[in-house]
């Protein structure tokens, strides 16, 4: 029996390797990750995680407590019925935010029990449409002089990438204007190059910067403008001459629908770790498929790579500047520009809790 009979969350503060910057959120020297493990009768195990830009994990944790006293004795095979049952007890005071990370990292710790009690990897539960997912290295690396961004795309052109997306939103666009431009000169005309703002424009600076940006042929500017602003993300799509990649900074499958049917998105970009779960964001992705929209992902690399091989519409996956893969005893794999989805039951990521607790509080 799937009995739930233990639920572990613990905290970890990781510090970065380097330290990254956006055009919103500041610099960042570390991330925080919440993790839990699910156990049920018969032993089996899940985890998930979730994972902050330094702040919030600490609220994630107390949701995670009362996600603990809730699913206690629960039956970890009836995800759905788990999902909603956690959404209503929260709903009041977490529509959102914290309550809603907490949520995604059991979701994804309930989805890896389910795969690893079937004997499946995740991808091949979800649907199995093709392991071999294409991927781009996402920097954080907005304050990076010219050179250090040269340099750092030259490390992820060894590491096998064959698609790179860039920070913008520097204090002057013709900064950004000039940086797009050297990235653009260095890697070639074809190869996909994206950029991210990080919601830092008003919907007419982004129109604006998307022309500026236009003719460097980009494949998305992500997050022009705030998340709310549905109606000035359609302007972007419209105006701007460059598709619109947004959904890092949505939290539910109805925030999607509503930035979808606006027309302000051209991939849709749910986080699995931010969007309630493996439950939601494969809503999310079939969402996105009925309005003929490719989905990419935000995050959580290590997790999402099986949740785009699951599905037809899948476009790229992020690879994320806070990688685990020190932590993890199976990093990610990279092929010629393609991740690859493993084949060990669950999303198979194991932890290396040793390192993780060896970290400075
Ligand atoms: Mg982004």
């Amino acid at each position: 029996m799937a009995t739930i009979t233990e639920i572990r969350p613990r905290y970890f503060r990781v510090p970065l390797e380097t330290v990254l910057s956006d055009s919103m959120h500041g610099t960042i020297t570390h991330f925080e990750l919440c993790t839990v493990e699910v156990v049920d009768a018969d032993g089996a195990a899940g985890v998930g995680y979730t994972v902050t830009v330094g702040r919030n994990g600490r609220a994630v944790m107390a949701t995670l407590d009362e996600i603990a006293e809730i699913a206690a004795g629960a039956d970890a095979d009836r995800i759905e019925g788990l999902w909603h049952r956690l959404w209503w007890a929260l709903h009041y005071g977490g529509r959102g935010g914290p309550t809603v990370f907490a949520l995604a990292a059991f979701d994804v710790a309930l989805w890896d029990l389910k795969a690893r009690r079937a004997g499946l990897p995740l991808w091949r539960l979800l649907g199995g449409f093709d392991p071999r997912v294409p991927c781009y290295a996402g920097g954080v690396d907005l304050d990076f002089t010219t050179e250090a961004l040269i340099a750092q795309t030259d490390a992820n052109l060894d590491r096998g990438f064959r698609a790179i997306k860039m920070k913008v939103g520097r204090p002057r666009l013709s900064e950004d204007v000039a940086r797009v431009a050297a990235m653009r000169a260095h890697l070639g005309e074809d190869f996909p190059l994206m950029v991210d703002a990080n919601m830092k424009w008003t919907a007419d600076v982004a129109i604006r910067a998307a022309r500026a940006l236009a003719p460097h042929n980009l494949v998305w500017l992500e997050e022009p403008t705030v998340p709310d602003d549905f109606a000035g993300h359609a302007r972007v799509v419209r105006e701007g001459g460059i598709p619109v990649a947004s959904g890092e900074n949505l939290r539910t499958l109805g925030d999607f629908r509503g930035l979808i049917e606006a027309g302000g998105v051209s991939y849709p970009e749910p986080d699995v770790t931010t969007c309630g779960g493996v439950t939601a964001f494969m809503k999310i992705a079939h969402l996105a498929e009925a309005f003929h929209l490719p989905v990419t992902s935000h995050g959580a690399h290590d997790v999402t790579v099986h949740l785009l091989a699951a599905v037809r519409n899948r476009s790229f996956l992020e690879v994320h500047g806070f990688g685990l893969d020190r932590f993890i005893a199976d990093p990610l794999t990279i092929e010629e520009g393609l991740a690859i989805a493993p084949e060990r039951p669950g999303h198979g990521v194991a932890f290396d809790w040793a390192a993780l607790q060896a970290l400075p509080g």
